[in-house]
Order: structure tokens, then sequence, then C-alpha cells
């Protein structure tokens, strides 16, 4: 674990950072407060900091006020050296905003324990941010497929929609279902109908840009939302799709499967402040059900909404 240490003492420096090495400890010195804050307010600064209070520049106590307004997602776990050693300091020391406080002269046991406390709540920490990432991923993607779910995409057409109103721009939808997925799964089993949804979010990912987005609207239904997108631009889309999926049978145990898809497309049109999510996403339905009755594996787009 990295260690920033600043002391501007040269002797008092250079025998904790020889301790510090002999705990295994990455130590990254710097002598004055200027040169801390410079680094602590990077985003891979040191987590684990011991600051001595006297220090020309920033002084121990100012650095810890700074660094808890740092906003920047990352713990700092503090520890003020100094030869400070009344009740006051002590309390001024915490409520700048150090973990903790070790007067000098200390013995090495001391640094020793109350540095691995702070490296045990930084390790602890982080481990809840794991948590919590995994979490957040999961609240918002599909397991099969890793494209997003039903509330997410939901979630980014509302948004989108609101911003092409703001913007004045187009917003263009696609809803696209499977043809006669049944029978996949009645064919070649459940487990092959999965890795036909895998693989076919995959194929859509590849065809859309950066900035659209796609979801598992349903089983196998699929909602992709696409800023700034005319009708024509998204029944282009709509068409590569398509053939991205119709072109190549899914591979599964070595077993081709073709599978086909129906699309449906509809927009937001520049000017139009009033059609709704539910809305958009409604016509968008209805011309995936125009392209089912049509004969399936096509697209058909919707009556623009009127303004
Ligand atoms: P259509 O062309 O009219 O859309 O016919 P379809 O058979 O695709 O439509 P239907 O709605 O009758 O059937 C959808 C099928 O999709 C039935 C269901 O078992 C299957 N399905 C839904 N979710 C999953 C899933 O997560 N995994 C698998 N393997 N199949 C799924
Ligand atoms: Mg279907
Ligand atoms: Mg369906």
């Amino acid at each position: 674990m990295r260690v920033l240490l600043a002391d501007d003492d040269l002797i008092s420096r250079a025998v904790v950072k020889a301790l510090l090495s002999k705990w295994g400890y990455e130590v990254l010195e710097v002598g004055d407060g200027i040169q801390a804050w410079d680094i602590l307010k990077e985003k891979d600064s040191p987590q684990l900091v011991l600051l001595d209070w006297m220090m020309p520049g920033i002084d121990g106590l100012e650095l810890c006020r700074r660094l808890r307004q740092l906003d920047n997602n990352t713990y700092h776990y503090i520890i003020l050296l100094t030869g400070r050693d009344s009740k006051e300091d002590i309390i001024g020391g915490l409520n700048a905003g150090a973990d903790d406080y070790i007067t000098k002269p200390f013995m090495p046991e001391e640094l020793e324990v109350r540095l691995r406390v702070g490296k045990r709540i930084l390790d602890l920490q982080q481990s809840l941010n794991e948590a919590l990432e995994v979490q957040r991923y999961q609240a918002q993607h599909d397991l099969l497929t890793g494209i997003f779910n039903h509330a997410k995409i939901l979630n980014i057409l509302e948004k989108e929609l609101y911003r092409a109103r703001r913007q004045n721009s187009n917003l263009a939808i696609i809803m696209g279902d499977l043809d006669h997925f049944k029978k996949v799964n009645d064919t070649y089993g459940h487990v092959a109908g999965d890795a036909v949804l895998a693989e076919v979010a995959r194929r859509m990912k590849n065809n859309i840009r950066l900035y659209d987005s796609v979801g598992r609207y349903g089983g196998e239904e699929f909602l992709l939302v696409l800023p700034g997108c005319s009708t024509e631009e998204a029944i282009i889309i709509a068409n590569r799709i398509l053939e991205s999926i119709s072109q190549e049978a899914v591979m599964f145990n070595s077993t081709p499967i073709a599978v086909t898809i129906s699309l449906g497309v509809a927009m937001k049109a520049v000017g139009d402040e009033k059609t709704t999510t539910a809305e958009l996403v409604q016509l968008a339905d209805a011309a995936l059900y125009k392209a089912k009755q049509n004969g399936r594996n096509r697209v058909e787009q919707a009556a623009e909404p009127s303004p």
C-alpha cells in the first residue's frame, strides 16, 4: 500500500520513511504542505496519509480540511504527526478531518499498529465500493445478455427524450422482437435459446453508435434508443441489425441456429414537445406489430406523431 509522508523535518522524515519501507509500505515523501496538496488532489493519490502538523506552505490541519472538501470519490485515511499533545490540539486535529493522531516522539510499534488500522479501514472501504459497483451494474443490466435491462433502457429513453426536447433534436427508437423464437426453444432447448439471445444482443451492440443504447425490453424483445436520429437513419440502423442477425446463423455447440428479427421504428421529430416515452414505445410497438403482420424478418416505421 502507498503512503504519502509529508514532513518538513528531514531527520524525522528519514526515520519514518525507513520504518514505513521496512513494514512494506511504498512511500511517497514531500517536505511541505504545498507539494503534499499537489499530490493529494490528484485522482490516484495514496490513500494512506501521514501529515506533519507544522509545515511551511500549507499546514497539516489545513490539508485535512482541504482533503475532506475534495469530492473525488477517494477516501484518504489521515494520521497527523505532531509534537502538540494537548486535549484542545487533539480535538482541533480530529475536527479538521484527521482520522488519527500520533504525538512525537512516538514508539515505532505505535505508528505501525495505527497504520494497520488505517489500512484495514481503507481495505474495507474498497471492498464495500466494489460490492456497490457490482450491485449498481446488476441493477441496470440484464445478466444473460449484458445489455441494459427493462428499467434502465426506459430510464435512458426518458432522459434522452427530455434532452431531445431541450435541444430541439430528433430522437428515434427501435423495438425488435425475434421471430418464432418459441420454435427455437422447442427445437434446440432453452439453453440454446439463451445463447441465441446473448448473441443477438452482441450483434445489436456492434451495429449501433457509441451514444446509442440497447436494452432487453422483455424476453426476446429489444429496445434501442438513438439520439439525434431521423426516421431514415433509424431505418438504416434497423436494417443493418436485421441483416447482422439473419445473414449468419448463431452457432450453438456446433449446431447452426438460424434466427430472424422483426423491427419497428418510431421517432420524435424536431419541434415535437408532447410525445411521451410511453407513446413513443407504443408507436414502435405498433410498427413492430406491422412488421410481424407483413411477414416478419423486416423493418416497419410508425406514423410520425403529430407535433
Ligand atoms: P413471434 O414471431 O410472433 O414473435 O413469435 P415468438 O415465438 O417469438 O413469440 P412468443 O411471444 O409466442 O414467444 C416468445 C418466446 O420467447 C417464448 C419464450 O419462452 C421465449 N423466451 C422469452 N425469454 C426467454 C429467455 O430468457 N430465454 C429463452 N431461451 N427463451 C425465452
Ligand atoms: Mg418473438
Ligand atoms: Mg415477444
